[in-house]
């Protein structure tokens, strides 16, 4: 069972901040009202319409929320955390949706060489990925097992990026917190400055506890690693330059995505294209095989990865 989510990565200014150990959060409205009488903290709406909820909460709270929804709806994500209350608010603009780029050509012409590297596809490296990411006792953005993990993450991409000088692997550093983000970059040989990112987040839930998060989202880290192997194996020279992500701190509100898509603002990265994978392995509450986030997300983008899905997943 697959689900394959995309996710545009939103992109917002910071102004007032948020009281000492509180955060802003802009919460999907349907998720708000269906956990908003669990929680213990009862937050009122600062502001909202059908699609967004800007709401206050104190930090402990946050991971209160993040809880709830994974527990009751069955779901990761569904919100953003935000220091200004302004940045929050951004999220209730429809101005936020992606634009389509007219200049994007979404063809599909490259049969021979996806069909190689498709077929090449190993169920078994995907699982050893995902038992070895699962063994860390939590990948949480603040323990000593979550920066582990995010280094353990990068090694392995780079071994298997080792006899290409035409890539990198770093580690992202975040401001606020130890858990790093990792970005690998295959430059692109006729539009390297053209950007395509294909990412998933690589924390999991819990300080706490034990969190493997095998499923969410270890499953969506192991898929892309697959993706990675079987690219480096075939030796594959992408026209543009792709970007495989691995984000920090995504289940306390997207500080990994948002502080990497905030950089990208800052020196004008021209993105042509993001994908984003989590909870690859397990069915969910839906009955189908894979499914595309329709909310925040590009149209043609999505049209474009269904008539991939036809072409060479076939469910
Ligand atoms: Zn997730």
């Amino acid at each position: 069972m697959k689900k394959i989510i995309t996710a545009s990565l939103l992109l917002s200014t910071l102004s007032a901040s948020a009281a000492p150990g509180s955060k802003f959060l802009s919460i999907n409205s349907q998720i708000f009202e269906k956990i908003k009488h669990q929680l213990d903290s009862k937050p009122q709406s600062i502001s909202s319409n059908d699609k967004v909820t800007v709401i206050e909460l104190k930090d402990s709270q946050v991971e209160e929320v993040s809880a709830i929804i994974h527990k009751r709806l069955n779901r990761c994500g569904g919100f953003m955390a935000h220091e200004s209350l302004l940045e929050a608010q951004e999220g209730l603009k429809q101005s936020i949706q992606t634009p389509v780029d007219p200049s994007i050509e979404y063809t599909i012409n490259q049969q021979e060489t996806v069909q190689a590297m498709v077929s090449d596809i190993k169920e078994e490296n995907i699982r050893e990925m995902i038992t070895n990411l699962s063994n860390f006792e939590t990948r949480y953005y603040t323990s000593k097992t979550g920066v582990e993990s995010s280094i353990y993450i990068q090694k392995t991409w780079a071994k298997l990026a080792k006899h290409r000088s035409d890539v990198k692997v770093e580690l992202f550093q975040h401001k606020g917190f130890p858990q790093a983000s990792i970005i690998m970059t295959i430059l692109g040989s006729e539009k390297p400055d053209e950007i395509i990112i294909l990412g998933g987040h690589a924390d999991s839930i819990s300080d706490e506890h034990m969190a493997p998060g095998a499923d969410d989202n270890a499953s969506g880290i192991a898929s892309i690693t697959e993706v990675i192997r079987s690219l480096m194996d075939h030796d594959f020279r992408p026209k543009r330059t792709i970007k495989f992500m691995g984000y920090a701190a995504e289940e306390v509100g997207l500080f990994g995505s948002q502080e990497i898509a905030r950089s990208f603002r800052k020196v004008q990265s021209k993105v042509v294209g993001v994908m984003q994978l989590d909870m690859t392995l397990f069915k969910g509450t839906v009955d189908k095989d894979i499914v595309l986030i329709s909310d925040y997300t590009n149209k043609e983008q999505n049209k474009f990865l269904g008539r991939l899905i036809d072409e060479y997943v076939k469910v």
